[in-house]
């Protein structure tokens, strides 16, 4: 196959905080007072790092492809359209090399599920967890995510060509 070996995305996403929504980073549900509002289930993990792998690839970004005007992505697990999305790179001729994502927000403290949330994002890009890694920070009270008021993630990929 010709073109380059490997291919760098960069994906980004921000969800506000809000009681009575459940609080998920790439499927696992963490025990907290507010959780991400969405037309989907707001995973904000989970749509940074498909937003990450299908700019890699340079073939869409999430709202295209999952618009939120379509009603049949309403309360869609955020985990089933990145598997989706990332099938289309896989098609495309690549694989997952590496994943590296930091998640701000105030609370809840993310360290204790860090393994949990490196396994699900590990399975559904086809990787070792090994290969994927993530932070949790806090943005020392400072703006609407240093107040709780909303959650922010940031995923940086590096695809390569599979072997034929
Ligand atoms: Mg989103």
């Amino acid at each position: 196959m010709s073109g380059p070996s490997f291919r760098i995305g960069l994906g980004r996403d921000l969800h506000r905080l809000v009681p009575g929504r459940r609080f998920l980073l790439a499927g696992v549900e963490i025990p907290s007072e507010s959780g991400e509002l969405g037309h989907s289930d707001g995973d904000v993990l989970a749509h940074a790092v498909t937003d990450a792998v299908l700019g890699a690839a340079g073939l869409a970004d999430i709202g295209q492809l999952f618009p939120p005007s379509d009603a049949q992505w309403k309360d869609a697990d955020s985990m089933v359209l990145l598997r989706r999305a990332f099938g289309l790179v896989r098609e495309a001729g690549w694989r997952l090399s590496n994943l590296d994502c930091v998640v701000v927000c105030e609370k809840p403290k993310l360290l204790p599920w860090r393994d949990a949330i490196r396994a699900s994002l590990a399975a559904a890009l086809d990787v070792e967890a090994a290969d994927v890694f993530v932070k949790g920070k806090t943005n020392e009270k400072v703006d609407a995510i240093g107040e709780g008021l909303a959650v922010d993630a940031t995923a940086v990929c590096l695809l390569e060509r599979a072997k034929p």
